[in-house]
């Protein structure tokens, strides 16, 4: 199929939407066009359908073997949409039974990534995001969980290359430098 499908990765409250968001006005105004969707929305559309949630941040608490079966319901239904296809997710879900993979091998086969970002920064500014988003009931944890989080999740991005053959571009999303981090996103969508 044509297209590039890139996916958005970051630990919560990092600001992935908000650079995505920033980078597709750059480069629709170049005439670039990407459809841009999230993960988290196409599984809790089934999950809310089967009464199984009301929250989307109820999923990450969810039995493993539940959240296997909506991850691979929402990569289904992503395969199937044609053209450029921006996909915001989680390189790895934190549940309390540790770290889930976003992107295990099934899910990958599906999509077939051309680029992983990480959208990353400091740990205390994850920290203060968090806690000033009255929107979302974001976890609470410390900032040494959070790099803990973040460092995982490079490791686990590295993994997913070598399965894909995707490249993976590490973004910093650092207070004030919104601009920055949405012109190097950007540079992978053009
Ligand atoms: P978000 O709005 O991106 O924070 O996503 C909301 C929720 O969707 C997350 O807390 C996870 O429970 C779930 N989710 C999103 N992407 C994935 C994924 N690739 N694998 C498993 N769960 C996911
Ligand atoms: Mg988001």
């Amino acid at each position: 199929m044509e297209g590039k499908k890139v996916i958005i990765t970051g630990v919560p409250g990092v600001g992935k939407t908000t650079v995505v968001n920033e980078a597709l006005k750059k480069i629709k105004e170049e005439g670039v066009e990407y459809k841009s969707i999230n993960f988290g929305t196409f599984m809790f559309e089934v999950a809310k359908n089967d009464n199984i949630v009301q929250d989307r941040d109820q999923m990450r608490t969810l039995d493993r073997a539940v959240q296997k079966r909506l991850q691979q319901r929402a990569a289904q239904a992503i395969s199937q949409i044609p053209g450029n296809v921006l996909i915001d997710t989680h390189a790895s879900v934190k549940t309390p039974k540790g770290y889930l993979p976003g992107l295990p091998e099934w899910v990958l086969r599906e999509i077939m990534p051309d680029c992983i970002v990480l959208v990353e920064t400091d740990d205390d500014q994850i920290l203060m995001r968090r806690i000033t988003d009255e929107t979302r009931s974001r976890d609470k944890e410390g900032s040494r969980s959070i790099a803990e989080h973040q460092q995982f999740n490079r490791s686990i991005a590295a993994a997913y290359s070598m399965l894909t053959g995707c490249t993976v571009k590490i973004v910093i999303n650092a207070d004030f430098l919104l601009e920055r981090a949405a012109e190097d996103m950007a540079a992978v969508l053009r």
